[in-house]
């Protein structure tokens, strides 16, 4: 088989290269002229744990290619995805489309007459019509078909997430576009994984429900930490005791300073805009997304009470600027908050990153860039942890307090352990573990 992937960002290079590690035959398109020749030149645009090694495999294996031809690329392709940006619109918050139906119109005039025409991006309830509609006007002479195939891989594990699914949803109405999505996605039928068919509004619909109700987690345990400081219980303890109940489950009950990303605020707004349209709005969901955007500014304050209520004048050594470890990726990224906040109050910054610096830099003004974490505290009245790269969890605690102006440390991840961190003389605070101290 052979398929193009149009869009070549997180979710079109990880696709294009997984469908290529399965045997099939595909072409990425990117109308970024520069991210096609770094590809070209075996350089990766983005930080994704073994993307290198899999694109090199298949590009010199010859299934897998990168152009910014669209016309060339789309042709003799039993399937072409849309994988481009669905960004929050300027203003109102609904998904901005205009990258889909754009790509939806090129296809529609180079590609075969019969081809699947599959959106994989994030998009509304009805964005699958409107594509057909688009298909249609541009090529009234072709049958192309049309399918929604959303993307629930995660940034960090974005390789094991495509090729081990937990499920894989279809939104595909047409026997033709059945079985095509099901002969790509056979390998996974193989290891047996569940694939849903549905129709096209059901498909588009899943992906927002699934994120909206991972964002609601996160900010319930978010909420119960902060109840947890108020009446000192502890958060790590609540989620343990209420994770283990099976129908609740562990994962998502980590707090920390509210969820960023590409898509989580995203998602959870453009979802509130569609159920408000809709008549049937999701009343709960827009809690969410403001009790989200109030935690990321809080997290400021939170920081700016734990050095004495003043930092002007002071440094803080903030270790972790990605939204999350594993990832370059600083969309939403609770740092574009916090350190704009902190620099206000008058405090400056010193940071360091493992793999997000290059692209915070254009983000965050006024910040001194460090190679290391101890560089980082050399100088500062804190230390401030925001995100849990791996390389964060182990640091020398006497180093920390030898380099550091004084031993204060926010910990806005919870990976260090309170009692320690106190009884090893630490001015040390996290979220939803403080026991009123
Ligand atoms: P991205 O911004 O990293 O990449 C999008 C790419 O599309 C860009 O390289 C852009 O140049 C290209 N593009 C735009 N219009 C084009 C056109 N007409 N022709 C060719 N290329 C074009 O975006 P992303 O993070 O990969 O997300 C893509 C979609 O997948 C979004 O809808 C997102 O919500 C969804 N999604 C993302 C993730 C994630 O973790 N990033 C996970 C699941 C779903």
């Amino acid at each position: 088989m052979r398929i193009a992937m149009i869009g070549t960002g997180y979710v079109g290079l990880v696709s294009g290269a997984c469908f290529s590690e399965f045997g099939t035959e595909v072409v990425c398109v990117d109308r970024d002229a520069n991210k096609i020749e770094r590809l070209n030149d075996g350089q990766i645009p983005i930080f994704e744990p073994g993307l290198e090694d899999l694109v090199a495999r298949n590009e010199s294996a010859g299934r897998l290619s990168f152009t910014t031809d669209m016309k060339a690329a789309v042709q003799g392709c039993d399937a072409v995805f849309i994988a481009v940006g669905t960004p929050s619109r300027r203003g109102d918050g609904h998904a901005d489309l205009t990258y889909v139906y754009d790509a939806a119109r090129e296809i529609a005039a180079a590609a075969d007459p019969e081809t699947v025409v599959v959106t994989k991006s994030t998009v509304p309830v009805g964005t699958g019509r409107e594509v057909e509609q688009i298909l249609q006007e541009t090529a009234p002479d072709k049958r192309l078909q049309v399918a929604s195939n959303p993307e629930f891989l995660r940034e960090g594990s974005a390789i094991g997430d495509f090729m081990r699914p937990d499920r894989v949803i279809i939104g595909a109405e047409t026997q033709r576009a059945q079985t095509v999505l099901r002969a790509l996605y056979r390998p996974l039928y193989l290891i047996e994984t569940p694939i849903i068919f549905t129709s096209l509004e059901t498909s588009e619909l899943t992906k927002y429900a699934a994120n909206a109700f991972l964002a609601t987690k996160i900010t319930f345990i978010n909420e119960i930490a902060d109840l947890c400081e108020a009446v000192g219980a502890d958060v790590h303890d609540v989620a343990r005791g209420m994770g283990l109940d099976g129908r609740i489950g562990r994962k998502f009950l980590h707090a920390g300073p509210g969820y960023g990303g590409s898509c989580f605020p995203k998602d959870t707004l453009a979802l509130t805009r569609t159920a408000q349209q809709a008549g049937s709005p999701t009343r709960i969901v827009e809690t969410v997304v403001d009790v989200n955007d109030r935690r990321k500014s809080a997290m400021a304050d939170k920081i700016i009470a734990h050095m004495g209520g003043d930092v002007a004048g002071k440094t803080v050594a903030l270790l972790g600027v990605t939204f999350k470890p594993n990832t370059d990726d600083m969309r939403e990224s609770p740092s574009l908050a916090v350190v704009p906040a902190l620099q206000q109050a008058g405090a400056r910054v010193r940071a360091h990153d493992p793999e997000g610096m290059q692209a915070a830099q254009e983000l965050l003004s006024d910040v001194t860039w460090c190679q290391e974490p101890y560089e980082a505290m050399q100088g500062a009245d804190a230390l401030v942890i925001l995100t849990e790269w791996n390389q964060f969890r182990n640091l020398n605690l006497s180093r920390i307090k030898e380099t550091l102006n004084a031993p204060t440390v926010v910990d806005l991840r919870n990976i260090y352990d309170p009692t320690e961190m106190w009884e090893q003389g630490f001015h040390y605070t996290c979220i939803g573990r403080a026991f009123g101290r």
